[in-house]
């Protein structure tokens, strides 16, 4: 598999912006820095950031078990996603294909991308339809997104439709997880040697709890990082991010502990759930929310407005007729949930 050739040709030709930290990075402590135009009075973040974010991918490479230069950083995953448009999809030519229902944020790149969206929708168990997916993709497909864990639907998809996909798809597949922290699934950036044109996003949003410093990563090849590398912004990953990132990365058991208690009271609001006579179905989750099919979604979404809580109403999404998605939160507010739940009539 050649992955040079699904790479937009303008991309290949492209000379990077070098910035002053890229022609010079050596951080010797003896070094005067009068290259950048910064204001030399010290407060911390007077000086422009690392552009390659080093000592942060550092760290993450060994938590996630990668090498360094496989290790793309963005702000937020969404601006991974938005990379990987710009590098493979030429406009108006290329398309990609989803399987909805999924996240939002790839058919919004999509279209800001001026790239077509082939749809090829789950099963009604929420698993990926391969055959129909390899007999509808063409030469101009440059893109599988498959999320898993999958949002609306919490569950993961099957290794084995994934490992034919990788296998049989002859452009990049995207994997997105997310939500992979509190699955029982096992991350498929252990697999990226097998696969050159696996990409898997993951995002600290989520389980690390840090959605407000947006901090999202891509692992590949390092063909496929280098490439990404050459057209992100120079300082994608400001100094604070960095820090705080770093810091939490230190004490990882509280990390695990607060994903622990998610995935229990997962079962324990998915248990409970059952008992509420409006709730059609409960599905189940492989992720830190639920998504649990009503009688009437927009009138349970609704009352639950009326009862301070917010929920996410997903009944216009396919396949997900008056499903409601519900967040795990603290117990504290997984039992106003269910007590509002149990009071609706
Ligand atoms: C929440 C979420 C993300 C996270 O995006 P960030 O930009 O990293 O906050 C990515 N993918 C999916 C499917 C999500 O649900």
């Amino acid at each position: 598999m050649n992955i040079q050739n699904l790479i937009r040709p303008s991309i290949l030709k492209l000379k990077p912006y070098a910035s002053a930290r890229d022609e010079f990075k050596d951080f010797e402590k003896s070094m005067t820095f009068l290259d950048a135009n910064e204001n030399p009075f010290e407060t911390g973040l007077n000086r422009y950031p690392d552009p390659q974010q080093s000592a942060l991918k550092w760290r993450l490479s060994t938590i996630k078990k990668c090498n360094p230069n496989q290790l793309l950083l963005g702000n937020g995953s969404d601006e991974v996603l938005d990379l990987i448009f710009r590098t493979f999809c030429e406009p108006e030519k290329d398309n990609i294909i989803l399987l909805p229902p999924t996240y939002g944020m790839y058919e919004v790149l999509a279209n800001l991308n001026n790239i077509e969206t082939i749809k090829i929708p789950l099963h009604t168990d929420f698993q990926p339809n391969v055959s129909d997916i390899l007999k509808t993709l063409n030469s101009n497909s440059k893109i599988l997104f498959l999320c898993s864990p999958n949002n609306p639907t919490a569950n993961s998809f099957k290794a084995e439709s994934i490992e034919i996909l990788l296998q049989k798809f002859k452009g990049i597949v995207v994997i997105d997880e997310a939500y992979i922290d509190f699955s029982e699934q096992e991350s498929w950036s252990s697999r990226l040697a097998e696969f050159p044109n696996l990409i898997v996003i993951q995002t600290l949003s989520k389980a690390y709890g840090l959605a407000g410093i947006r901090l999202g990563m891509g692992m590949a090849s390092p063909e496929i990082i280098n490439v990404l590398n050459r057209i992100k912004p120079p300082y994608n990953i400001n100094q604070l991010t960095q820090n705080t990132a770093l810091n939490k990365l230190e004490n990882l058991e509280l990390v695990t502990n607060q994903i622990k208690l998610i995935k229990d009271e997962r079962i324990r609001v998915l248990s409970a759930i059952q008992n509420i006579n409006f709730v059609k179905k409960r599905y189940p989750s492989d992720a830190n929310f639920i998504l649990v099919q009503v009688d009437d979604a927009n009138r349970r979404y609704q009352q639950l407005i009326e009862n301070e809580l917010v929920v996410r109403n997903r009944t216009k999404e396919p396949l997900c007729e008056n499903c409601l998605r519900f967040t795990i939160g603290t117990p504290n507010e997984n039992t106003k949930l269910l007590t509002a739940l149990k009071s609706l009539i």
